[in-house]
C-alpha cells in the first residue's frame, strides 16, 4: 500500500506525488492539522478555512476515486514524523510520496520523517511540484543562487525553452479499499471562521480554481500588461489563494498560458509574457527562501540594512493595520485585505513602503501583518515583496525611489474608484481631491475621515537619510 501525504496540494490533476504513488498500487492519502505551527507562523485564519473548505472537495474527489483520506491532528511538526510511522504501521504502507515545500521548519521536518520512515524500513519519496525547477538547479555559472530577478528569469527562459515540464498523469480510480475516510473538521480552535462574505470571495475546489484560469485566459490575459496595475479593475487573475494552497499548479497555468499564445514563451501576447514573468517571480522567490535561508529567520536579505533605525511607534502602525492613516490609497488598501483576505500586487507595494519608509517602521511589522490576513500567505513572496519594498531584499527597489501615495492613487486609480468602494465616506468627494482629501473639507470637521498621520516630504526625508546611514555594503555570502 501506498501513502500520499498531501500538504499544499489540494488538489488531483497534476499532483506529482499522488500521480506516482497511484501508479505503484493501492493508495491511502492523509492530511496533518498541526495548529500549533500555523499559529508559530503567523498563517491566517481565513487561509486555514480556504485549506478545510477546499480538502472537503478533495475529499469527495478521492472518494470518487476510492482513495480514502486520513486526517490526523498533531500540534506542531515535531510530531510529523511519528504520525506517519503510526499511519504507515496501522496501514501496512510500503511507501510515503510527498511534494516537495520550501523553507526551513518544512525541510526540517521532512528530513525528520524520511529518516524516520526508512529506519522503520518505510520508502519515502519526494518530488518537485511547486515549482518549475528544483531549487539549486538554476544557478549563476559560479554555483550560486541568482540573487537578482532579470538574471535568473533568462536562465529559467532557456530551460524552458529547451523543455517544458509536463503535467502529471491523471489518477484512475482504484478498486475499494477497506478504509473509511475521516471527517474534515469545519473548524480548528484558535483560527476563527472569516465573514461568509470573505469566503464567498474565494470558493473552494479544483473546479473553481481551473474556471478561474480559463476565465482569466479567455477575458483577461490579452490585456493583463495594462490592466495589472489597477485596482478598480479584476485585471489579474486572482489565483494566488489557489496557488498557494496548491488548488492548481504553476504547471497547469504555464501550459493554458501558452496554450493561448501558439505556444510562445517571450514572444507574441505581450499581456502573456508579462503573466509567465509574474509566475517566474514566485518561483524566484521561493528559489531565494531555499539558497538564502537567513530570510526564513526574520532576517533582512541584505544584511547591512538590519542597522535601520526603525521607530517604535505603536499608534501610526495601528492606524495603519485598520486603515486609517489619513491617506486614502492606502486606508483602501487595507481595507481590502482585512475584507477580502487578499489586496491587489499595486496596492501591496503602496502600502508596504508607506509603512517601511514614510513610517520606517520596520516592515517585519507588516510582513507579519500581512501572514495573519491573507488568505494567499506564502512566507517566500510575501517576505520577497516586502523586502523588495523595504529596499532590504533582493533586487530591492533603491531606497531613494519611494513611492507617494498620492501621486500612485492619481495614476493607478485615476478616478478614484477602487478608493470609492472601500471607503465610502469619501464617496461625494471629486477625482482630484479624492486622492487627498483637503483639510477643510468637512469629512475631517464631522471626524468621518482621518487627517493624515504623516508629512510625506519630511518622512521621505527622514527614510532617506536612515538609508544614506548605513555601514557600507557586506558581502552577501559571508552573512549567510
Ligand atoms: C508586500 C508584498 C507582499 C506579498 N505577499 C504575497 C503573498 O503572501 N503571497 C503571494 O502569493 N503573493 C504575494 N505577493 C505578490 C503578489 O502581490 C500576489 O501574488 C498577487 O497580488 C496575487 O494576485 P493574482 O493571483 O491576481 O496575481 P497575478 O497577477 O494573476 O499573478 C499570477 C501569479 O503569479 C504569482 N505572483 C504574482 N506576482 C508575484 C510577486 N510579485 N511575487 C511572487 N509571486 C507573484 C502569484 O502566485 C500569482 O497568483 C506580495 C507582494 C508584495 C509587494
Amino acid at each position: 500500500m501506498q501513502l500520499i501525504w498531501l500538504r499544499s496540494d489540494l488538489r488531483i490533476d497534476d499532483n506529482s506525488a499522488l500521480s506516482v504513488a497511484c501508479e505503484r498500487g493501492p493508495t491511502v492519502a492523509l492530511w496533518l492539522a498541526s495548529p500549533g505551527q500555523w499559529q508559530a507562523h503567523d498563517d491566517a485564519a481565513c487561509k486555514v478555512d480556504f485549506w478545510l473548505r477546499n480538502l472537503r472537495q478533495l475529499r469527495q474527489a478521492l472518494e470518487q476515486l476510492n482513495i480514502p483520506l486520513l486526517v490526523r491532528k498533531i500540534d506542531t511538526w515535531d510530531q510529523a514524523p511519528a504520525t506517519l510511522l503510526d499511519v504507515c504501521r496501522r496501514h501496512n504502507i510500503e511507501a510515503v510520496h510527498w511534494n516537495d515545500e520550501y523553507g526551513i521548519n518544512e525541510e526540517r521536518r521532512d528530513a525528520a520523517t524520511r529518516k524516520l520512515l526508512q529506519d522503520a524500513g518505510v520508502r519515502a519519496h519526494s518530488y518537485l511540484d511547486q515549482l518549475f525547477f528544483r531549487p539549486g538547479t538554476i544557478v549563476t555559472r559560479n554555483g550560486d543562487y541568482f540573487q537578482v530577478f532579470s538574471q535568473f528569469k533568462k536562465v529559467c527562459l532557456e530551460h524552458l525553452h529547451r523543455s517544458l515540464p509536463t503535467l502529471a498523469p491523471r489518477v484512475k480510480r482504484q478498486q475499494p479499499l477497506d478504509i473509511a475516510s475521516d471527517p474534515i473538521p469545519e473548524h480548528i480552535d484558535g483560527f476563527d471562521k472569516p465573514a461568509v462574505a470573505l469566503s464567498d470571495y474565494w470558493p473552494a475546489g479544483e473546479d473553481q480554481a481551473q474556471a478561474r484560469l480559463a476565465r482569466f485566459i479567455d477575458e483577461t490575459v490579452e490585456d493583463y500588461a495594462h490592466l495589472r496595475d489597477l485596482p478598480a479593475k479584476p485585471g489579474t487573475s486572482q489565483l494566488s489563494a489557489y496557488l498557494a494552497a496548491g488548488v492548481i499548479s504553476p504547471r497547469q497555468c504555464l501550459h493554458a498560458a501558452l496554450a493561448s499564445n501558439r505556444g510562445e514563451l517571450d514572444s507574441g501576447s505581450s499581456g502573456v509574457q508579462t503573466w509567465i514573468n509574474e509566475l517566474l517571480w514566485r518561483e524566484f522567490y521561493k528559489h531565494i527562501l531555499t539558497g538564502y535561508p537567513q530570510v526564513s529567520r526574520h532576517r533582512a536579505f541584505r544584511p547591512q540594512t538590519e542597522a535601520l533605525p526603525w521607530r517604535d511607534a505603536p499608534d501610526d502602525f495601528k492606524a495603519w493595520q485598520e486603515g486609517r492613516t489619513g491617506f486614502p490609497i492606502i486606508d483602501a488598501a487595507m481595507r481590502q485585505l482585512l475584507h477580502t483576505g487578499w489586496m491587489h500586487n499595486r496596492l501591496r507595494m503602496i502600502v508596504a513602503m508607506f509603512l517601511s519608509k514614510n513610517l520606517l517602521i520596520d516592515w517585519r511589522l507588516g510582513e507579519r501583518h500581512f501572514m495573519r490576513h491573507l488568505i494567499d500567505g506564502d512566507l517566500a513572496a510575501n517576505n520577497g515583496g516586502w523586502q523588495w519594498s523595504a529596499s532590504t531584499g533582493t533586487d530591492a527597489v533603491p531606497y531613494f525611489r519611494i513611492f507617494n501615495p498620492v501621486s500612485q492613487s492619481q495614476r493607478f486609480d485615476p478616478e478614484g474608484r477602487f478608493i470609492r468602494y472601500w471607503l465610502p465616506e469619501l464617496r461625494g468627494l471629486d477625482e482630484k481631491s479624492i486622492h487627498q482629501p483637503v483639510k477643510s473639507a468637512d469629512l475631517f470637521a464631522n471626524n468621518s475621515y482621518h487627517s493624515p498621520i504623516v508629512d510625506l516630504g519630511s518622512s521621505r526625508q527622514r527614510a532617506l537619510e536612515a538609508f544614506k546611514g548605513l555601514p557600507r555594503r557586506q558581502d552577501q555570502r559571508a552573512a549567510s
